[in-house]
């Protein structure tokens, strides 16, 4: 079955400084990588989270998906077509077919439009003209479980959680294959979490859009999704089964990112791991592991060679950025055999 989105060593880069002010400075690269070489694809009715802190390039994939972002290079192929070079009024039909619910539920939709018309708005941006606007709205509206007369009300007199629900209404509205949700739960009361995830659950069972889900918040990824990916400094760590990754993770910082998700049951013992320091900038990249400077585990090798992605050989859909993967170490050769192929790449 061949992938509905394919997206290949994406690269996004953002300028630091106008070319006048390069110049003048004498700044030789005025610009830094917000996200390095990603490569992911997902599968018709399938659900993938991005998982990172913040700045860590998730929102600037979807946002460069949806064309609201240019790469400098990679290539995003939507159900067989390449759009990354799809400019335009060009790119709306594939626009069409993907959709986006925004972090901030209530500020995310204009304050001067009625429910109704914010739900009518993609048909207008779309010229699709010949609709019952009552109808469309009364169906998007059950559709997300919100009564008719809801369509005459104005943001303002929206709850987070009932804003949250026109927002995915309004993403339904072309009947998208791709729904990308930029932080589905942010702002909400957890009992109103719940049900906005069980809202999307349901509407993927319904209606079998594929997902793409970003977040930094590991009990959405753990309730919504098959597979998922952890970014550090705009590149994939690790990518696998959300599953397996849950069970066995392999890279330290997804370590430390699971033991600081809070726990639900308050009898289970807590094992929480202590980062070290700050994510550093994104214009200054430390030089090897680009986590070695907050990695507990961090041998010298570590700061020296950058690891290229490795496949976990317990499962093939499973690869990490790491020379010594957790639970691996006792089994594995020594380091330095494991590591003979790259140590090549070694400053001399
Ligand atoms: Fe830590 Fe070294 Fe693995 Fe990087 S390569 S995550 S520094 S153990």
């Amino acid at each position: 079955m061949s992938a509905l989105l394919r997206v290949e060593n994406l690269r996004v880069r953002f300028r630091t400084m106008g070319p006048l002010k390069a110049l003048a400075t004498g700044t030789k690269a005025p610009f830094f990588d917000a996200v390095c070489g990603v490569t992911f694809e997902i599968d018709k009715g399938e659900t993938l989270a991005l998982v990172g802190e913040s700045g860590s390039g998730k929102s600037t994939i979807a946002r460069t998906i949806i064309g609201l972002q240019r790469a400098v290079s990679g290539s995003i192929n939507f159900d067989g077509q390449e759009i990354e070079d799809i400019t335009g009024a060009d790119r709306k039909p594939y626009l069409r077919r993907m959709a986006m619910t925004f972090q901030d539920p209530v500020g995310s939709l204009s304050p001067r439009l009625t429910v109704r018309s914010l739900l009518m708005e993609p048909f207008r941006i779309h010229q699709l003209k010949d609709r019952d606007a009552g109808a469309e709205a009364a169906r998007l509206l059950r559709l997300v479980g919100l009564p008719d007369d809801f369509a005459r009300r104005y943001p303002h007199q929206l709850s987070g959680g009932q804003a949250r629900r026109v927002g995915i209404a309004r993403a339904l509205a072309l009947n998208p294959d791709l729904i990308i949700a930029d932080e589905p739960t942010a702002g909400l009361d957890v009992s109103v979490q719940g049900e906005v995830l069980n809202l999307l659950a349901r509407l993927q069972d319904k209606l079998g859009m594929a997902i793409l889900i970003i977040t930094h918040n590991l009990n959405v990824v753990r309730h919504m999704t098959d597979r998922m990916a952890i970014m550090y400094l705009g590149r994939f760590i690790e990518v696998g089964s959300t599953e397996r990754i849950f069970e066995h993770p392999c890279h330290p910082y997804t370590e430390a990112l699971l033991a600081a998700n809070p726990e639900p049951d308050p009898d289970a013992v807590l094992n929480r791991i202590e980062l070290k320091g700050e994510v550093p900038s994104l214009m200054r990249r430390p030089s090897g592991c680009e986590f070695h400077t907050r990695c507990r585990y961090a041998q010298d090798i570590c700061s020296r060679v950058f690891p290229e992605p490795s496949i976990n050989s317990d499962d093939t859909k499973h690869s990490f950025r790491c020379h010594l993967p957790l639970g691996r170490r006792e089994a594995d050769p020594p380091l330095e055999q494991r590591l003979h192929l790259q140590l090549h790449q070694l400053p001399r």
